[in-house]
């Protein structure tokens, strides 16, 4: 079974794709990690890759792809694509090779996601995560594991999220719909509990 995860942020598609690959085995697929995994493993691209973000540039597609690419020959027994692909560009390339068994959508209002997101917080010194809705340290400010002080990214202030679920719905509303046409689309609601989410995700992939 390979199935997609997607959502806007803050919908919480890490922490479903983490369960579901603990409960089958599924590798959970993003491009971050796997570019990761590559320039630990000093393979030649992640080597390449490295180069363009040291210069704090994002890694060309193609380059993208090879990795993904590489990462999906060897899947055992399904995998848990996260975040990619996010436009028809992406997904058309993926599809040469590969097939998309389900896509997840997982749902939530834009308020909420600012609402979540915009809670986020962050240790400067030992870069524990914290969030004020869920996660708050005891102390305000202050992180309890190393007493560093707690600040709030750029990224996760209002107007900045505001643009990434803009930019997402631009760039995913087509896959979303082709996905639909398909009959290849799941629709959960990202606002219930964790677990009733998961159980959601797993009663409709009907594993
Ligand atoms: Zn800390």
């Amino acid at each position: 079974m390979n199935i997609l995860l997607i959502g806007i942020q803050g919908c919480g598609k890490g922490t479903q794709a983490m369960i579901l690959e603990e409960k089958f085995g599924w590798k959970h697929i993003t491009t971050g990690n796997l570019l990761r995994e590559s320039i630990e493993n000093k393979t030649k691209l992640g080597l390449t890759a490295k180069k363009f973000m040291d210069e704090g540039e994002l890694v060309p597609d193609k380059y993208v792809f090879k990795i993904v690419e590489d990462a999906l020959s060897n899947i055992e027994k399904g995998s848990i694509l996260d975040g990619f692909p996010r436009n028809m560009e992406q997904l058309k390339y993926l599809e040469k090779n590969f097939t998309i068994d389900k896509v997840v959508l997982l749902e939530l209002s834009d308020e909420k996601a600012i609402e979540r997101v915009s809670s986020r917080r962050n240790c400067v010194d030992c870069k524990k995560d914290y969030n004020l809705l869920y996660s708050k340290p005891e102390k305000e400010g202050i992180c309890d594991v190393c007493g560093g002080e707690i600040v709030q990214r750029d990224d996760d202030h209002e107007e900045a999220i505001i643009k990434r679920i803009e930019k997402f719905y631009k760039d995913t509303s087509e896959v979303i719909s082709y996905f639909s046409n398909a009959a290849k689309l799941i629709r959960v609601n990202a606002d219930d509990p964790i677990n009733i989410i998961q159980e959601n995700i797993v009663k409709a992939l009907n594993v």
